[in-house]
């Protein structure tokens, strides 16, 4: 029987909207300073709360409390969850749009005090409301770079609850001096459980989002060189060393060393800023000239590595000249400042490559880069091991 149905799926969303808030509200206590659980933790308590009111209409509970009072308490759960949106993507301390708020909140409440015992009025106000927050929600959700999966998940069902919603509002307009026709009255209990349903996922998926989008947060910072924004020198030894492995033995690559020349006497002629940008325009030179395929990594200070995996010997000659000369002729001006900034280059190259040798070639690699530096600086030293 559909009626049964209905209530059960009302009971099981108010259960887990009720858990949903529990869970955020602990959350909320455990993350004091991420205050869009707070919001969240709201949201899913005024929902609970507004529904039983609203299911108190079966019960004569007067229409002061189950229409109005409880459809002017409905308006919030979607609003807090844009507003927690808003805290989570812009920062727990971002401002919230208030006069706009405030301003629709005051027209709502106007429009539902003073029309709520007419036709289906609450019922379309509500849904302007929940069309609104889910609107405003999927904008919020479109700068959440880069998209994700579980973003875009949200997205949707943020977009389909916003169209059952407006589905709702045309019907209850087209019937509104009319009664509803049976097969319209489907329609609209049918609207109701996806309602609720979508509400449930909505509130299930917010958590999830916080978790997945902290973790690579903390992924790309415990593996990201903050000021380069290159790979770490863990990282980038893990990552080198990962490929080789997955590429067996004899596999033909070129391990490289980068180092910047006098880069002291730069830090201490023009400050330590323009060292710091001169170390990003080197690192975004190297990266722009190199394959997607190749490695690279700051591993500490002014030196960089690089791994060529499939290269020729000769193919990696004139990649390291190349890399050394578009620094010579892209940084020679840095932050305005004519440094004439140059890199040295120690490079091995070898057919036969293998994971286990990785650290022992980036020693000779360093050892080559020393030779460079002997030999006068904005030079490549390159060791063929065969
Ligand atoms: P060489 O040509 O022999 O490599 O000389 P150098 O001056 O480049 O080498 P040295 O090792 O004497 O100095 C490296 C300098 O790099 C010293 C250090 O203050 C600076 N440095 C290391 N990390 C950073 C950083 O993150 N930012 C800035 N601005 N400077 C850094
Ligand atoms: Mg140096
Ligand atoms: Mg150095």
């Amino acid at each position: 029987m559909p009626d049964l149905d209905l209530a059960t799926l009302i009971v099981v969303t108010l259960v887990v909207n009720l858990l949903v808030a529990l869970y955020m509200a602990l959350l909320a206590r455990l993350q004091p300073q991420q205050s869009a659980f707070r919001h969240w933790a709201a949201a899913c308590f005024i929902f609970v709360l507004a529904s039983l009111l609203a299911t108190g209409r079966v019960y004569q509970v007067p229409a002061v409390f189950s229409v109005l009072l409880a459809h002017a308490l409905l308006a919030l759960p979607p609003l807090l969850v844009a507003t927690g949106l808003l805290r989570f993507i812009e920062g727990p301390l971002a401002k919230l749009p208030w006069p706009p708020i405030t301003g629709w909140m005051l027209v709502y409440l106007l429009a539902l005090g003073s029309s709520y015992s007419y036709h289906y009025s609450a019922a379309v106000l509500n849904a302007a409301v929940i069309v609104t927050s889910c609107v405003w929600g999927v904008k919020l959700l479109q700068q959440i770079e880069p998209p994700r999966f579980i973003n875009r998940l949200l997205q949707t069902v943020l977009a389909l609850h916003a169209l059952t919603m407006l589905m709702e509002i045309y019907l209850y307009l087209r019937y509104w001096n009319t009664a509803l026709p049976v097969a319209v009255a489907d329609i609209l209990q049918w609207i109701l459980s996806s309602h609720l349903l979508l509400t449930t996922v909505a509130a299930v998926l917010l958590p999830l989002i916080f978790f997945i989008t902290r973790e690579q947060t903390l992924l790309r910072q415990a593996n990201q060189d903050e000021l380069t924004q290159l790979p770490n020198r863990r990282y980038f030894l893990q990552e080198s060393i990962a490929y080789l492995t997955r590429k067996g033995d004899n596999t033909a690559a070129t391990v490289m060393m980068l180092d910047l020349d006098h880069f002291k006497a730069i830090n201490d002629n023009y400050g330590h800023n323009t060292g710091d940008v001169a170390l990003r325009q080197v690192a975004q030179i190297l990266t722009q000239e190199l394959r997607k395929t190749d490695f690279i990594g700051r591993l500490g200070g002014e030196e960089f590595a690089i791994v060529l995996p499939d290269t020729t010997e000769t193919e990696a000659r004139n990649i390291s000249q190349r890399l050394r000369l578009q620094v010579e002729q892209q940084a020679r001006v840095v932050d305005g400042k004519a440094l004439g900034l140059t890199i040295s280059i120690g490079a091995v190259y070898s057919s036969h490559f293998s994971a286990g040798q990785f650290e022992r070639l980036l020693k000779q690699a360093d050892d080559a880069l020393y030779d460079a530096k002997r030999s006068g600086r904005n030079t490549v030293t390159f060791y063929c091991l065969g």
